[in-house]
This record gives C-alpha cells, sequence and structure tokens, in this order.
C-alpha cells in the first residue's frame, strides 16, 4: 500500500512537468515555412535595389519597417547598422546573431527575373539571404517571446565588404548593453552542398586578414642612364618575390600563411622615365596571432633590406582599412550547430578550411561562437561563384537558416 502510494505521488511528481515540457516545444521547422513566402519577397526586393558599403538607407528602411510592424524594438547606428533585441520571458543566455546586408560593385548576369534594377551593383555574395534569414528567426523568436530563454540581439551589419568597422561598433554597442554569451551567423557556401545542409567547424574557419601597402623611393632619371638615377623598380622587383617566397625558410609551414601583393605601381608616365616611386599594395591572409605580428614585421625587414642594397628607401604601412582578425569557431558552439542542425533533421559536413577572410571574427573574438556555412547550391545547375556576375544561390536556403537560427538562439540561451 505505501509502495503504491510513494509511486502515485511519484507519478503525480514528474507527469506535469513531462507535459509542460512538451508543450513547450516548437516545431521550428513549420514556422520558418509559414514566414518563408514574406521572406523571399523581402530578399528579393533587397536583390533588385543592392546597396553599397554602409551607405544602404533603402535595404535599412526595408528592414527596419518589418522589426517596426512586428514590436521588435531596435538602433540604428551612424554606420547603418541595426541592432534589435528580443528579451525573452524566461531566465538565460544572451546571443548575439548577426546577418550582414551590404552588396558587391559588379554588374549581374544571371538573367533571373529579381536581377538587380541598379547598374552595376549587386547582392553576389549572398548577403540578402542572410539578412532575410534573420529577419524571418525575428519574427518567429518574437511570436515565442514569453517562452524564450535570455536575450537576443539581432545585428544586421553594413559594410562586410568594404571593412570599416561596422562589426567593432555592433560587438562595442553589445558590450556597452552588457556583452553576450556567445554570436551565431549565417554565410552562403561556395562549395557543392544544397539547401538544408550545413558545413561547421570546429576551430580554425576562415583566415584572417590584415592589408598592406609599400612605397620604394628611388630617384628618377632619364632611361638612357639608370646609373644616374636610383631605380625603385629593381629593389620593388625583388621585394615582392622575396616576400612571396619567404614562408617555407622563415615560418614553420604547418601553420599557413599567404602573402599576396596585388597591386604594383610606379609613378612614372613614359617607357623612357625612371620613376621616382613604386607603390605595392597587397594583404596577409593568416590564422594564428603570432603571425598577425610576425609576417608584417618580416615584410617591413626585407623590404627595408633589399631597398637599402639599392640605396633605395622603403615606407611599411600594414594594417590599412579592411583588415579583418580570423574566424575561429569555438568548439562547443560547433558542438551545439551540429547538434540543433541535426535535430531539426537536416544535414551536416565538415565545412573545409579557407583563406577568405570576414569580420564575423570581431564578434567571435568578443563573445566566443560560431559561423555556420549553408549550402546553396541548386540542384539542376552549378554554383557560379561568390563575387561573380552570375553568382545564383538557391533561395530556398533561407528557410533552412530561419529554422536553424531559431532552435539554436533556444538551445544556446537555455543552457545552465
Ligand atoms: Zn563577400
Ligand atoms: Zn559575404
Amino acid at each position: 500500500m505505501k509502495k503504491i502510494m510513494l509511486l502515485l505521488v511519484a507519478a503525480l511528481c514528474i507527469m506535469p512537468t513531462t507535459a509542460a515540457k512538451k508543450s513547450k516545444k516548437i516545431d521550428f521547422n513549420a514556422e520558418a515555412a509559414a514566414v518563408y513566402d514574406q521572406m523571399v519577397e523581402f530578399r528579393r526586393d533587397l536583390h533588385m535595389y543592392p546597396e553599397l558599403g554602409a551607405d544602404l538607407p533603402r535595404s535599412c528602411g526595408k528592414i527596419t519597417e518589418i522589426l517596426d510592424k512586428a514590436g521588435i524594438p531596435y538602433i540604428v547606428d551612424s554606420q547603418m547598422n541595426i541592432i534589435g533585441v528580443i528579451e525573452g520571458g524566461k531566465p538565460g543566455k544572451t546571443l548575439a546573431m548577426r546577418a550582414d546586408y551590404d552588396a558587391l560593385p559588379i554588374q549581374e548576369e544571371t538573367g533571373f527575373e529579381y536581377s538587380s534594377k541598379i547598374p552595376g551593383v549587386m547582392h553576389a555574395c549572398g548577403h540578402d539571404i542572410h539578412a532575410a534569414s534573420l529577419l524571418g528567426a525575428a519574427l518567429i523568436l518574437k511570436k515565442h517571446q514569453a517562452e524564450l530563454p535570455g536575450k537576443v540581439y539581432l545585428c544586421f551589419q553594413s559594410a562586410e565588404e568594404t571593412g570599416g568597422g561596422s562589426a567593432t561598433m555592433i560587438v562595442d554597442y553589445i558590450k556597452s548593453q552588457g556583452g553576450a554569451d556567445g554570436a551565431v551567423a549565417f554565410h552562403t557556401y561556395g562549395m557543392n552542398i544544397p539547401h538544408g545542409t550545413y558545413a561547421i567547424r570546429s576551430g580554425k574557419c576562415l583566415a584572417g586578414s590584415i592589408f598592406w601597402k609599400m612605397i620604394v623611393r628611388g630617384k628618377s632619371g632619364h632611361g638612357s642612364s639608370p646609373w644616374l638615377s636610383i631605380d625603385p623598380i629593381k629593389p620593388a622587383a625583388e621585394i615582392v618575390l622575396r616576400i612571396t617566397a619567404m614562408q617555407s625558410t622563415m615560418f614553420d609551414t604547418n601553420e599557413p600563411f599567404v602573402v599576396s601583393p596585388c597591386m604594383f605601381n610606379t609613378s612614372s608616365k613614359a617607357g623612357n622615365i625612371i620613376p621616382e616611386e613604386v607603390t605595392i599594395e597587397g594583404s596577409i591572409r593568416y590564422f594564428t596571432p603570432e603571425h598577425m605580428t610576425a609576417v608584417p614585421e618580416r615584410i617591413g625587414k626585407i623590404a627595408n633590406d633589399v631597398a637599402a642594397s639599392y640605396g633605395a628607401t622603403v615606407e611599411f604601412l600594414p594594417g590599412i582599412e579592411g583588415s579583418n582578425k580570423p574566424t575561429i569557431n569555438s568548439p562547443e558552439a560547433a558542438d551545439r550547430a551540429t547538434r540543433v542542425v541535426k535535430g531539426l533533421g537536416k544535414e551536416v559536413v565538415e565545412k573545409v578550411v579557407e583563406m577568405g577572410s570576414d569580420d564575423f571574427s570581431e564578434f567571435l573574438y568578443a563573445f566566443g561562437g560560431i559561423y555556420i556555412f549553408t549550402g546553396i547550391k541548386m540542384p539542376d545547375q552549378p554554383l557560379n561563384p561568390h563575387h561573380a556576375s552570375k553568382f545564383n544561390p538557391d533561395e530556398r536556403s533561407i528557410e533552412d537558416n530561419i529554422a536553424v537560427f531559431c532552435a539554436y538562439a533556444f538551445d544556446h540561451n537555455a543552457e545552465n
């Protein structure tokens, strides 16, 4: 009898909890499907009227119009970053969710019915898809605000392609509001995986980048008598060869980096004038904090030594605008993302390490988290490259991304 009573009490204690837990389970795939059409319409509109850098008045207006209608509070800063916030009805952690929304100076040649109507400007990196994914997630998280643990920041970021510190501005704003416990973002993936499949990687994901400029100065003169001048072209050419070959001789080749001089201009205006100076501009891609300082230092030393041997001088300017830190995903966030994606019935593959870079790294340095790559290959055609006039992502990834964003936010924020 006593045993039966105890069992009854135990059952009564368990039942309400189990029932309550069941009723809380939100079907994020179904929720995403419900807002998908609206988000495709939004995405196609953004795609038809792309804007550049931090000058995004129309796109910003479209996003804030939808946030206003949903009753989601936000601020817009001087760089047209939009930062919305949803305070959940339950205690929990804080997550920064980011989508960039700037386009590129490219003439679109896809032939899509919703092709860009702005000559020479195109969403050729998928940032329109990123923005639609975050906006769709915002609507669902707002709808389930009472059940949401913690807080989410909805960060629509300008000027990812051009640099200029937009990511840092958002991070600083969130820090000023008390910070975040993690960050998450999507980027359309350049490999051949379809929508509904995600590329996730723990640790090294994208490289850091340092843009640099170098001015090699000599003494101009007549092309017929170079011995009377100091020709800066010869040391500049030698510097280019030396700095692009230095990795294997001066650094551990197990830790890759790339030095790419991409512009080489002389001040000469004719084939018989030895110029006064040569300007070289390029970038470094790297992954380790040591390389962030050691590689530019070594370039500067090589340049000075080479220039001096010709009687020329060098001014080396590393770290000019557009530089990014490496994108390093935290292992816990990679595990969580994998679990969340699989929990929604979607696929996960391992992302390859790439030498490209992205300023989402600022979020990861500040708060930790994960950059997730979303499949966009259309089933019936090859995927054309990002940053090219025929870039053809499958917009159906928006629906998948919305569900993943929402499920990730609930999972992350609820964790003790
Ligand atoms: Zn891009
Ligand atoms: Zn991009």
